[in-house]
């Protein structure tokens, strides 16, 4: 299993963002994780991701009891298993596409040499091996998302979460990330997407639907779809 939540709650003052969510992730699915504005989506994505803490509860990835971790091991966690690519791309401006991908080996410690050669092999596979030396702004926005993924994934991360990563796309580009997420998945990564889109979450094999803080029993989700059309 690589991802194990057991009634976890995450508590912004009074406001619970997560209730008690229990949920597993094998290696190799691809999931997506769906539901209304402020249903806790981020949220959990973010604990998956071990960027945020419970409140309460136990989050297991990899195996690894996340609140046992110290800093140093968590960073290792994040470095070694966990791929991040976000709806803002969150790309380093003005620094080439191949530094931006090849700074996602900074933590792992290899040589600026090492580092460029797999980060140009991450390019090339998301289709860029001819924009190296683009900085973000010279990049369409189709483009600037290849640039973040090769990133998530140059260190070849056994898991890879996504955050709305084509809400600022065009439905074209949009695709055309979809396509690379799912080739990924298909060579084995496991893959976690948070979306609005309805017909990428449809086409998803799984889904995880959010209600207020809480995960919707994945044999009430298709019924939640039913009685929306
Ligand atoms: P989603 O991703 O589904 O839109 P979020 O996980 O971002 O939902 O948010 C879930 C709830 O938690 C919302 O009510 C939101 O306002 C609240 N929330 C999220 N992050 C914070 C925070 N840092 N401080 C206070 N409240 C937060």
């Amino acid at each position: 299993m690589i991802v194990e939540l057991r009634g976890v709650s995450k508590l912004y003052g009074d406001v619970a963002a997560l209730h008690e969510v229990s949920m597993d992730i094998h290696e190799g699915e691809l999931v997506g994780i769906v539901g209304p504005s402020g249903s806790g989506k981020s949220t959990m994505l973010n604990m998956i991701g071990t960027l945020d803490r419970p409140t309460a509860g136990t989050v297991r990835i990899s195996g690894h009891d996340v609140s046992t971790l110290t800093d140093k091991q968590l960073s290792a966690l994040r470095a070694n298993v966990i791929g991040f690519v976000f709806q803002q791309f969150h790309l380093a401006a003005g620094v080439p596409a191949l530094d931006n991908v090849a700074d996602g080996l900074l933590y792992a410690g290899p040589s600026l040499r090492e580092r460029r050669l797999r980060a140009y092999d991450a390019l090339e596979r998301v289709g860029l091996g001819h924009r190296l030396g683009h900085r973000p702004h010279e990049l369409s926005g189709g483009e600037r998302q290849r640039v973040a993924i090769a990133r998530a994934v140059v260190g070849d991360p056994t898991l890879l979460l996504a955050d709305e990563p084509t809400g600022n796309l065009d439905s074209r580009s949009g695709a055309g990330v979809m396509q690379l997420l799912r080739e990924l998945h298909a060579a084995g990564t496991t893959v976690v997407i948070i979306t609005h889109d309805r017909d990428i979450a449809a086409s998803l094999p799984r889904q995880v639907a959010m209600l207020d803080g809480r995960v919707v029993p994945e044999a009430r989700t298709g019924l939640l779809e039913e009685a929306r059309t």
